[in-house]
């Protein structure tokens, strides 16, 4: 038996008579490196460690925390790939009915706030065994927060969950440096200067810290809450960032300065541990998320976009972290030998597909670097932009043997690819399965801005120069543009404008992402406290759910059930005299609306994906 042990029997099996560290997840056990919590309990492991996994305990009596015993180290737990509460409601707070990480997508697998009810019953159970608790639920709710889902502000989760050490980001380092110390008998509680950590205590003395405003005080001031996201989020290049303080009462929050990234070595390493790259043989039923991202390779990790209402710079960091070709080829070659596979590839990406083997090109400014993004508003003169990487690796993945189809699936930045002509080529050529998804999210300027997004004249400019490629290679293939309904900044009339805008351009939309304010992201503090963090700008925030409703309906103009409402919007709107260019025929301008003729299975895949979109190491938006 090569998966790790979730039962004593498996870890006797390895002549295992006590495990080191014990996981709990909320996510079923997938051994494969997309999912967090396998991956690092595999980097453990390759230390040396022994460690076992207890996979979406039932929740409700403590005995499912103790079927590995007791560890000789510490727990660690994990909501799983997503935020808890993400999982389990709609952007309009109504409760899913499916979970794509549990064998056969059954919703109930997991609690509501996951990281502090699986840590109070493991207190219960082992009330002196230390846990750390992580994964992007603890990570993004580190400091005081505000929670979409009681409509306030929240104290930190490690304040909740009485959890002895939180560790945030990318957690290689951070565990590993915990593990290693407590190995060599340091106790837990006097490890308090890990990088990648926080933890409840009391005022550091001597070294140099940033004290934010408490939690009593953003609990109760808008404007006090902007200016803690501001000076947290300004912290994070972890060359430069200094330990974080907040205050809790008579209590300190302290948080320490991001680990440092991986190198390609080690990316490597991570990503040559020995998974079985399939769900533990104990689930008799397919698992969505599995069955999603089976046929997928991550190419590197962090994002350098800075998206206002994405997660991923807060968690995974600014900097590119890339494998090496070798590596990928590699994984490739391994996937080609599974009796299940067919020959496609589903995705080479990560959070940014096109972002592979990128980096800034003046270490000395990228170690005192402020800028929340690389490429906004414009792309900084220090960034290496060369696709050359990034075209070879597709060129290369292409020619292994077992290889028939390579899709990227991946976001791309397209402001980015307009100084990659090398990457769009192999892109439109070879890699785009009839429909490009790509993620314009707004095109309203005021909008785009905020969002820290590229604008219409980037968005035409793209489809201008797909269509003319796509043309020129007598491929019949067209874009899918995400977008986003809600946004702060976003009102009822700019959403008109922005559907009339797409009818124009001959594209039409099938979903729309009802925005979503999670935990830790720049947009979620616009929507709580109508400003924008980091400039201070005021900005409006759709905050009904009729509004929200109205806005999305206006996107999908096409649909009819959607009429009703788009009546009521342009009624709202006075602007019912513009019933027939939103709903005629005609688009009632210049424009072309050339629309494209897209190959029905085509469509019907790409919508396939974004129905099942799972988040992962990467992300697909
Ligand atoms: S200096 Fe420029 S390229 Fe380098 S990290 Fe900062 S924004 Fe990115």
């Amino acid at each position: 038996m090569a998966f790790l042990p979730i039962t004593v029997d498996e870890a006797c099996a390895r002549g295992w008579d006590q495990l080191d560290i014990i996981f709990v997840s909320g996510d079923a056990y997938i051994d494969h490196p997309a999912f967090g919590v396998p991956l690092l309990a595999r980097w453990l492991e390759s230390f040396g460690f022994r460690v076992g996994i207890i996979p979406q305990p039932d929740w409700r009596s403590k005995e499912s925390f103790m079927v590995l015993g007791q560890p000789r180290l510490f727990f660690a737990v994990s909501a799983g790939a997503m935020d808890s509460m993400v999982a389990h409601y709609t952007p309009a707070r109504k409760l899913r009915h499916d979970d794509a990480y549990t064998p056969g997508n059954r919703h109930g697998a997991r609690p509501n706030r996951a990281t502090i009810i699986y840590t109070s019953r493991l207190k219960e159970a082992y009330r002196d065994v230390p846990v750390v608790i992580g994964g992007l639920e603890a990570s993004l709710r580190r400091f005081a927060h505000y929670d979409f889902w009681e409509d306030k502000v929240r104290r930190s989760i490690l304040l909740d969950a009485k959890a002895d050490l939180l560790l945030y980001g990318m957690a290689e380092r951070a565990m590993l440096e915990v593990a290693q110390r407590m190995r060599k008998g340091e106790r837990m509680s006097d490890i308090r200067d890990v990088r990648g950590t926080a933890l409840i205590g009391s005022k550091p003395e001597s070294i140099t810290c940033l004290e934010l405003p408490s939690y009593e005080a953003v609990a109760q001031s808008k404007e006090r809450f902007a200016d803690a996201f501001r000076l947290a989020y300004l912290e994070q290049n972890p060359w430069s960032a200094r330990t974080l303080l907040q205050p809790y009462g008579n209590r300190w929050l302290v948080c320490n300065p991001p680990a440092l990234p991986l190198s390609q070595p080690e990316m490597d390493a991570v990503y040559a541990l020995p998974f079985e790259k399939a769900p533990h043989p104990s689930y008799p039923e397919q698992i969505p998320a599995w069955e999603q991202i089976k046929t997928s390779i991550t190419s590197h990790r962090g994002c350098f976009g800075g998206c206002a209402f994405c997660a991923i710079t807060m968690h995974q960091g600014k900097t590119i972290q890339s494998r090496s070709e070798a590596s990928i080829l590699s994984e490739i070659d391994g996937l080609a030998g599974k009796a299940w596979f067919r020959g496609s590839i589903s995705d080479i990406g990560g959070p940014t597909a096109n972002m592979y083997g990128l980096a800034c090109g003046n270490p000395e400014a990228m170690k005192a670097c402020l800028r929340e993004s690389c490429i906004f508003p414009d792309i900084c003169r220090n960034l290496q932009t060369g696709d050359k990487r990034a075209a070879a690796l597709l060129q290369a993945a292409r020619k292994r043997s077992g290889v028939k189809h390579i899709a990227v699936s991946s976001g791309v930045r397209y402001d980015l690819m307009e100084l990659q002509p090398g990457y769009f080529r192999e892109l439109v050529g070879h890699h785009v399965s009839g429909l490009l998804k790509i993620a314009p999210e707004h095109l309203a300027k005021h909008v785009t801005d905020l969002m820290r997004k590229p604008d219409k004249r980037a968005f035409e400019r793209f489809l201008l120069r797909f269509r003319d490629e796509s043309a020129k290679l007598g491929k019949r293939q067209s874009i899918v543009p995400y977008l986003i309904s809600g946004h702060p900044g976003c009102s009822l009339s700019d959403m008109l404008e922005l559907a009339l805008t797409l009818k124009r351009m001959g594209i039409k939309v099938e979903q729309v992402q009802d925005f979503t304010p999670t935990p830790g992201t720049i947009s979620s503090c616009m929507f709580h406290t109508g400003i924008d963090p980091l400039t201070g700008k005021r900005a409006y925030a759709a905050k009904s759910d009729r509004e929200k409703g109205l806005q999305k309906s206006l996107l999908l103009w096409h649909q009819p059930t959607e009429r009703a409402k788009i009546m009521e919007a342009l009624k709202e709107l006075g602007r019912l005299n513009e019933v027939g260019l939103l709903l005629g025929e005609r688009s009632g301008q210049s424009e072309p609306a050339a629309k494209p003729k897209i190959p029905q299975e085509a469509y019907r895949r790409a919508e396939h994906g974004k129905k099942n979109r799972v988040a992962t190491t990467k992300k697909t938006r």
